[in-house]
């Protein structure tokens, strides 16, 4: 048995895993034709046939449509623009609530916010880790305007019984789809199942743009308004004959002709990135067999799991060893991955400290000095984000997750077979990690 490289041995591995790089002479060319156009953007702020965008642009919002199985896709640049225009365009304003899920980007939450709305933080399922329509039903009041369902981590949510609640209470639904390009629930394109879908192409996600993000919908009254946000909607209106202004404040959220361009090239390579994905952690989970305490993440009612991350769940009771020690030991290991150095080993304890836990909601610190919306005088309820509001949240981050992106293209069979080795070694190492916990009692993180 050979010592863990975080007792003073030597680790599994030390040549860095391959670059996180899925731009190639595609990207090039696409930018490259881009470049000799010299024409960069489209867009005009006014009611013109340039409202729409350039070529680029446009030819990207209907391949992404095709994929999405909807009437409409709207290109933003970001995913966090894409979910404040979907706020926007459902109407969501002062006095209203919109409920999220805590254990998600924080973006997915602020997107209220950005309208004046409240967030209503409904808890995760403990296996699939998204919000579900048992968690959301005893959020519902009747102030409650839209849900905004996080497909986390890479697999869709339960949308069904979600939508069968929602309509049920006239409630619209935001899909924020940002960590599931591609990914199908009961077979149908996600992006499709709500009123918008949001996408996210920022340099993180399955396929980037380097920043981008799509809005998909059925909807043409939605799909207007979105491209109303998006380009200056105030500017707009009145020559578009517009005669709905509520939330008609518009934004520059328009994405540029060489990302619409690269983000093409980046769609076409998508399916074979996500299916190396997949194959990656079919290959790490059964070389994962037999290390104690670890369980797999579920694949749930979706029947399809994209693998943005592999959130595994680590009970410390089976190994006597703690979470923060263990997953230390696991990355002494291990090297960085090419390209992303500078974030050590790409693994961690957790995800996002759920989100009601950050200052401005603990601290109803919104707009201006006087605790906007949680404070104004639209509002009707009490906002309510204490510690415990989520258990199952809380649970999953401070005491159970573990997350790493060492599945990731292009990440092969050998690859994995070190990052199996890692956790084995540290399985079979167990004893000494408990004694290691015992002269060095673990820190909790700073709720
Ligand atoms: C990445 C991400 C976002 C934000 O995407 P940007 O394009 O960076 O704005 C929103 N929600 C989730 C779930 C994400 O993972």
């Amino acid at each position: 048995m050979s010592t863990l490289a975080l007792l003073g041995g030597d680790p599994v591995r030390t040549a860095p895993f391959p670059a996180y790089k899925v731009i190639g002479e595609e990207e090039k060319a696409a930018v490259n034709a881009v470049l000799d156009s010299g024409v960069l953007s489209r867009f005009l702020g006014t009611w013109h046939p340039d409202f729409f965008g350039g070529p680029e642009v446009q030819e990207f919002e209907k391949e992404w449509a095709a994929i999405s199985g909807t009437k409409h896709a709207i290109s933003v640049n970001s995913c966090t623009s894409g979910l404040y225009a979907a706020v926007g365009a459902l109407g969501c304003g002062p006095g209203d609530e919109v409920i999220c899920s805590p254990y998600t980007m924080i973006a997915s939450a602020t997107a209220a916010i950005a309208f004046n709305a409240v967030p209503v933080f409904a808890d995760i399922d403990p296996e699939t880790y998204g919000i579900s329509a048992a968690t959301i039903a005893p959020r519902i009041t009747g102030r409650t305007k839209a849900i905004i369902v996080v497909h986390i981590f890479g697999q869709p949510a339960d949308m069904d019984p979600i939508m069968e609640l929602a309509r049920r209470h006239g409630i619209r639904v935001i899909e924020d789809c940002a960590q599931v390009p591609l990914a199908t629930y009961k077979g149908r394109p996600v992006g499709s199942l709500g009123d918008v879908g949001v996408f996210s192409l920022n340099y993180h996600k399955h396929i980037h743009t380097g920043e981008g993000g799509m809005c998909t919908t059925n909807d043409d009254d939605i799909a207007e308004r979105l491209q109303l946000i998006r380009n200056h909607a105030e500017a707009v209106v009145e020559k578009k004959g517009v005669k709905n202004l509520a939330n008609m404040i518009g934004f520059n959220f328009r994405l540029g002709e060489i990302e619409a361009a690269i983000g093409r090239a980046q769609l076409k390579k998508a399916p074979a990135l996500i299916a190396r994905r997949k194959a990656n952690v079919r290959h790490l989970e059964t070389a994962l067999a037999g290390v104690p305490g670890l369980t797999m993440p579920k694949v749930g009612p979706a029947g399809d799991h994209v693998y943005y991350v592999h959130a595994m769940s680590y009970d410390a009771k089976a190994t006597g060893v703690s979470r923060e020690t263990f997953v230390k030991a696991v990355k002494a290991e291990l090297p960085p991955t090419g390209l992303r150095e500078h974030e050590g080993v790409l693994m961690g304890m957790g995800y996002v400290k759920p989100i009601y836990l950050a200052p401005m909601y603990r601290e109803l610190a919104g707009y201006g000095e006087v605790g906007c919306p949680f404070l104004c005088p639209h509002y009707k309820g009490k906002p309510d984000y204490r510690l415990g509001l989520c258990p199952n949240a809380e649970d999953a981050h401070f005491n159970r997750v573990v997350t790493h992106e060492m599945m990731r293209p292009p990440m092969t069979g050998p690859d994995l077979d070190d990052v199996a080795r890692a956790f084995h070694k540290v399985a079979e190492n167990l004893p000494a990690l408990r004694a290691h916990d015992h002269a060095n009692a673990p820190t909790a993180e700073k709720r």
